[in-house]
Formats: structure tokens, sequence, C-alpha cells
């Protein structure tokens, strides 16, 4: 029997604010859609928290034996500076700022996902599509927008008519925030705008002559407003109504408020069942964002290389450290936090070796389906991943009375401990067992301290030559050296 007709999960809506008992449109199948990032500059650790969320939930229902269809789109087009429409398109402004096309700065922040996905041991989606490669859906989708009179076109672009929306409709369902509140808190528009009232939301946008990002349309050559494409290709693979949408707090207004209007207005249906939103993940306390810069990318916190950290962390530890809080609260980065984490996973990466030689007897002291269940009941309570890991260390001390003779397990009991603490550990927190010294960070480190060390002796020795040829050579595979009164430190870049 599949574990999901055993285990009931309960998912918090943030369409109803209340935790709901999961049930799929389609018995044993699940429709997940979560959106991915905007490739015009490299992912930091914020968007991975994000990703990371839907990664382990994504794990879990595959874990209960649900068939996934999971969609994670990449944004390649029509995403503006700003909210309202305004502002250049992120992608255009980085192709110009660097003088290529847009379309390498695409491919390039995609690689750079792709590769940070595959340090982070994420499993790959089902169907990952692009907003380009779906233009035509979505001037499908504008069309019949228009036709059902919620939309209206001006000057080559065409404008969702929120207003008219909300008569019929709820605009706002989502975000719980009300039309007239909107309208008694935007300014008014400045005459520049095509729009009827500041709330309405491109659909679609006449290209200026210099935007290089156009498709030909019914209404201009121009291209698709940010919001449409979630709906276009999430109607395209998981059909009107699917079970599961996530994203990051952030996108809740106006993005996703905006993907039901366009589904209600096109379709005459809320689209989602279960809407799901990560926190957001601080650096000093503030927001992570790529727009203010307060970031740190995966890639100087694995290599020390940054301002903030005292040390470099290898992927799983941050995977730990992510997965040590819930989804749907804020986490601050910091560098107790992660050294906290990095010790308590080396612990449970210890228990696991010791599992491994651990010796049945013929009565169990300990109830380990008990245990097993609870570990369970965690993660169906709205995938709370620390509730879970804080199981896994009651295992790990387990397995330390277990080896020091205090308790005992039956065959049986320890085949379902090593096959439990397998799934929960490897399987759905998709932790990889890095020994402590096995990284390459902290392989890097220590022989870059070993050249220091060499470098030391030869200047007591007074070897300049070799002192200068150890660090010019360094320096040659971009590791520099940086003497100061403290001792002598290096950077990778
Ligand atoms: P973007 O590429 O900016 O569209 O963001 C990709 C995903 O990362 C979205 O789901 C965002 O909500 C999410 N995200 C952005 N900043 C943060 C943050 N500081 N913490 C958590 N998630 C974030
Ligand atoms: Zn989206």
């Amino acid at each position: 029997m599949e574990l999901f007709k055993e285990q009931q999960i309960k998912i918090y809506n943030s369409l109803t604010s209340k935790k709901e008992t999961f049930k799929p449109i389609t018995e044993g199948y699940i429709g997940m859609y979560v959106c991915g990032p905007t490739v015009y500059s490299n992912v930091h650790l914020g968007n991975v928290r994000t990703f990371m969320s839907f990664d382990v939930i994504f794990r879990y229902l595959k874990h209960l034996g649900y068939k996934v269809r999971y969609v994670r789109n990449i944004t390649d087009a029509g995403h503006l500076e700003n909210d309202s429409d305004a502002g250049e398109d992120k992608i255009t402004k980085k192709a110009r700022l660097e003088q290529i096309e847009p379309m390498e700065v695409v491919q390039r922040y995609t690689v750079d996902f792709h590769d940070v996905l595959k340090t982070f041991n994420f499993s790959p989606p089902s169907i990952e599509p692009t907003a380009t490669g779906h233009i035509i859906e979505q001037i499908e989708l504008i069309e019949t927008i228009i036709k059902n009179g919620f939309a209206y076109e001006v000057n080559g672009s065409v404008y969702f008519d929120v207003h008219k929306f909300d008569k019929t409709n709820n605009y706002g369902i989502l975000s719980k925030r009300k039309l007239e509140d909107l309208i008694h808190n935007t300014r008014e528009l400045d005459g520049q705008s095509d729009k009827k009232n500041p709330q309405d939301f491109a659909l679609w946008k006449k290209a200026e002559p210099q935007h290089i990002m156009r498709w030909p349309s019914p209404w201009s050559d121009g291209f698709p407003g940010w919001h449409l494409e979630c709906t276009a290709m999430s109607t395209k693979y998981l059909g009107e109504q699917f079970d599961i949408h996530g994203g990051g707090m952030d996108l809740k207004f106006p993005h996703h408020e905006c993907e039901i209007a366009q589904n209600q207005a096109a379709k005459g249906k809320s689209p989602v069942n279960y809407w799901m939103h990560a926190n957001m993940l601080e650096l000093n306390g503030q927001r992570m964002s790529k727009s203010t810069g307060n970031t740190v990318n995966p890639d100087e916190l694995l290599s020390g290389n940054n301002n903030f950290f005292s040390k470099a962390y290898a992927p799983s530890v941050i995977r730990f450290f992510i997965a040590q809080s819930s989804y749907r609260s804020i986490l601050d980065l910091t560098d107790d936090g992660l050294l906290a984490s990095e010790k308590g996973f080396y612990r449970l990466m210890e228990a696991i070796d010791n599992l491994e030689t651990l010796k049945a007897s013929e009565v169990s002291t300990i109830d380990i389906n008990a245990w097993k269940q609870k570990s369970y009941d965690a993660m169906n309570d709205d995938f709370n991943s620390p509730i879970l890991i804080a199981n896994l260390f009651e295992a790990a001390k387990y397995i330390n009375q277990i080896k020091e003779g205090i308790a005992t397990l039956s065959s049986n009991d320890l085949t379902t401990l090593k096959s439990s603490i397998h799934a929960f550990v490897f399987d759905i927190l998709g932790l990889q067992n890095e020994s402590k010294s096995n990284s390459d960070s902290d392989k890097l480190a220590g022989a870059v301290d070993i050249l220091i060390k060499l470098r030391q002796e030869a200047r007591v020795n007074k070897d300049f030559a070799l002192s200068d040829k150890i660090r010019d050579e360094l320096a040659e595979v971009s590791i520099h050296l940086k003497d100061s009164r403290d001792g002598t430190t290096f950077s990778t870049n």
C-alpha cells in the first residue's frame, strides 16, 4: 500500500490562512507549480532557501508514493524592475549594461542556477519551462481575457482591468487586500501611463524601439507581462486547476494575486487549491535581496570568501541550517547559526556512521515504530522539518545508547531504524554524508595552510625567492595570500 494512504498531510494554505488536510484533485497524483528565478543575476541564498523548501516538499510527496508533476519555470522575459509595470525589463537592462545579447544573460544565469541546484543536491523538477518558450500560449490567454471583458488595449499594450474584475470577483483574495485600500494607497497616475487605473497590470507591453526582446502579437511587437507567464505555463502543464502553487512570500502580492485574477478572468476558476509561501531569508536582520545588494551567494558561503562569515560551510551544512527552521518562519543567516548547524550536522553524520556498526539483540528496549511515526507526524504537519530534525537527534541518542550497551534493538527494529533514518536524512531532507574533512573547500583550506606554513619557514630562513614564488604561483591559480599583523589569510578571487 502506498504510504500516502497511511500518512495524512496538513498544509498551511495561504489562501484560507489555515492548516488544511491535503486532498489532491486526483488520488495519488499531485500537480505542483513553483515560481522559478528571474535569470538576470546569480541566485543568492534567499532564493536557495525558497527553492530548497519546495525541494524538501517535493521529495517528501514523492517519498509518500505520490506521482508528482513538479513544474518550476525560468523567467527569461517580461519581469520589469518595478512591480507596477514600470522600469526596464531586468534582463534587457543587464544585457544593455554588459553589451551582450539578452539570451546570453539568460543562458549565463540559467547555467549558474543549475550549478547551484546541483551543488545543493536539489531534485530536478519534472518540467522547467521558460517564458520565452510560451509566447503563443500567453497571447492566446490575453485574447481570452479580452474576449471575457476583463482586459483592454491602449496604444499596443494590453492591461488587466482590476476594477472591472473586482466587481464580480475578489481581487485581493490571497493577499487579503481590499481594492479600496489599494486605491487609497497608490499615488495618482502621472499622466504617463496608458492604464485606466494604477492598480491595473500589464498583460502585454508594446516594446519601445530600443527594446530588443520583442515578439509579434495582435496588438504590437512587444513582450508579455510577468504575471502572465506563470498562468500560461501552469495551465499548459498542470491544467486549469491544480493542487499546489508555491513561491517566496514576496510573490504573494502582486504576482500570485494577479495569477488568480488572470485564471479567474480567463477560465472562471480559481487555479490552485493550496497556495504555499516560503518565508524570507535575512542577512543582518534585513531581507536578502538582489535589488538592495544585501546578499550572499552560494559560492561565497561555500568558499568562505565573504565579509560576513568566519569560515567556509559545506553544502549539506547549509541545507541542514535551512531545514532547522520551518519554511514559514523568517530565518536570519548568521555565523553562530551556521556554526551550531555544522556541529549538529556532523554529530548526526557520526551517528549514521555508527548505525552501520550496531548489532541486533533478541529484544528491543526502544519503541522504534513510535519514533518512526512521530517523525512522519512532523513532516505531515505542514512539512515541519525542525521537529523531524529534533527526532533525528533523538535517534542519534538511541544509537549511542545501543553502542554503549545501555539499550537494545531487535533485528527487525534495527532494520526499520536504518531504513527510516536513511529515508528522512538523505531522501527527504536531501542531505549528503559529507565527512568533516571531505568538503572541497576544507581540502583547499588545508592545502593552502600547508603552503602558508612553508612560506613562513622560507621567510624565517631568509629564502625570499622561495616565499615570493609560493605567493606568486598561488596568485596565478587565483589564490591570493594576504599578510597582516595577525598572520596570513587567503582569498580565491
Ligand atoms: P526572483 O529570481 O527574484 O524572482 O526570486 C526567485 C525566488 O526566490 C522567488 O520565489 C522569491 O520569492 C524567492 N526569494 C527572493 N528573495 C528571497 C529571500 N530573501 N528569502 C527567501 N526567498 C527569497
Ligand atoms: Zn510566477
